[in-house]
């Protein structure tokens, strides 16, 4: 049997598919197209309050560490699959590797090449401090050295030789028995809804803002003048249920709603205001927690089809009620975009070197509604949401069975 298995992605579903494989005594090459793996978990924030609000999000950094240790597994980051031949059993696999010109098993993260890179902006970037590897990154578009002049400061200063301006790609043939797929999702682009003003308007953010913000501040504030917002509205399903992304993204409502109760936590008199279509309450407790969120949030059923900021940086936020049956308008501080899940672009690269189906979504395929792992290829499987929508849990519940179904099939692979 071979005993080696690929796992394409290095967020929750693929940190979490790579463990169950190489706790059972697999030899596991997680590959991620990113310079760190964590996913899009990995720049979360917790958003427990005086309590725990089951979040998750604390799940990943532990995950993250045991992978990084685990003698079993090999993570290749900067890289992606270019080519795959072969069957269930023994497939082959190849895989480029963009330059490393820091070394991330060598670099210590002491920051000494930073510190002498003359480059503005800089081309040496600092991790963020839970990245895995903790390795600077070289961006190549902005150091001098690419640009023709004569450079070496960071090779020169660097103490244990981690860096090397002339590496290139690095191609490598993979031989593996079983695939897991697990390649993620993208964050709706909320400049697609051109009215609600993302991009225009300061204070408009979205969800994925406000997760990168409490993760780095710790706290919310105004981007415009840094005060403490008065007046929050969350807008409910931007780029959910439309023609285009007609499915629920299942983790909008939640996060609203938890990220809601952290500001009155944080700052007990702002006003907060969720408008919805209809709210996705599901799951064990979170009943509950929508009945106490309603105690301290306000809840308008309405649309909002258009935000205009007037001369003071305010925004005005037309909305269709959909309970009074007119349209209102309100004026707010800040207003959060809660932006849907939807399928990554590059999928379809994948989908076609791997040789496995998309849905009409654009998600990838699973074979039967009732085994959401399997492929049309066997001994591909699929593992979190480049399935499609799914939170934390779910997509940890998603990789350990995708991990399971690998071991499954490469064990009748054996015993043919
Ligand atoms: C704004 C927002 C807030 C959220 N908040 C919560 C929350 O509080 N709680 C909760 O439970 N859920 C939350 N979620 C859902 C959560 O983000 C997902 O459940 C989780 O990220 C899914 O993990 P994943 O591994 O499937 O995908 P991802 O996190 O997207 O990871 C996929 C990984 O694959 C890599 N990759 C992609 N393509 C390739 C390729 N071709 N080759 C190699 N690597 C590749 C990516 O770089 C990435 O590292 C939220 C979602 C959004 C949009």
């Amino acid at each position: 049997m071979n005993k080696h298995v690929l796992v394409i992605g290095g967020g929750t579903a693929g940190i979490t598919a790579a463990l169950g494989l190489a706790d059972s005594g697999f030899r596991v090459y997680l590959i991620e197209k990113e310079a760190a793996i964590g996913g899009q978990v990995a720049s979360f924030c917790c958003k427990a309050t005086e309590v725990c609000t089951k979040c998750s999000v604390c799940l990943i950094p532990q995950k993250l560490s045991e992978v990084a240790t685990h003698p079993r597994i090999s993570i290749l980051t900067n890289s992606t699959v270019m080519g795959v031949a072969g069957e269930v059993g023994n497939f082959q696999v190849e895989v480029w590797q963009k330059p490393q010109y820091i070394d991330s098993e060598r670099c210590i993260a002491c920051g000494l090449c930073a510190e002498v890179c003359p480059a503005e902006p800089q081309a040496i970037c600092s991790p963020s401090p839970e990245a895995v590897p903790l390795s600077y990154i070289l961006d190549e578009s902005r150091c001098l050295r690419f640009k023709g002049e004569d450079c070496n400061l960071c090779y020169e200063k660097c103490p244990v030789n981690a860096i090397d301006l002339d590496r290139g790609a690095k191609r490598q043939e993979l031989s593996v028995g079983a695939i897991i797929v697990a390649t993620g999702f993208e964050v709706f682009d909320a400049r697609e809804v051109g009215p609600l003003g993302y991009g225009r308007y300061p204070n408009v953010l979205t969800g994925l803002d406000l997760e990168k913000i409490f993760s780095h501040e710790g706290s919310l504030r105004l981007p415009s003048n840094g005060k403490e917002p008065q007046k929050v509205a969350f807008i409910q399903c931007v780029g959910s249920r439309n023609e285009e992304h007609c499915y629920c993204s299942q983790v909008c409502c939640k996060y609203a709603m938890r990220f809601a109760q952290l500001i009155k936590y944080q700052n007990p008199d702002a006003e907060v205001t969720i408008f919805y279509i209809d709210l996705q309450n599901a799951g064990k407790g979170f009943v509950d927690f929508y009945e106490g969120c309603k105690e301290t949030v306000r809840f308008i059923r309405g649309v909002p089809v258009e935000i205009l900021e007037n001369p003071s940086g305010a925004l005005e936020v037309r909305f269709e009620n959909i309970v009074g049956g007119k349209i209102d308008r309100e004026t707010f501080n800040l207003v959060v975009l809660s932006v849907g899940i939807v399928p990554r672009k590059d999928s379809w690269d994948l989908a076609r070197v791997l040789g496995i189906n998309l849905d009409d979504h654009g998600f990838f395929d699973a074979r039967s509604p009732i085994d959401s792992n399997k492929t049309n290829v066997e001994g591909i499987f699929l593992a979190g949401a480049c399935h499609g929508p799914k939170d934390i849990p779910d997509s940890i519940a998603h990789g350990i069975s995708a991990a399971e179904k690998a071991t499954e099939v490469l064990q009748r692979c054996k015993s043919r």
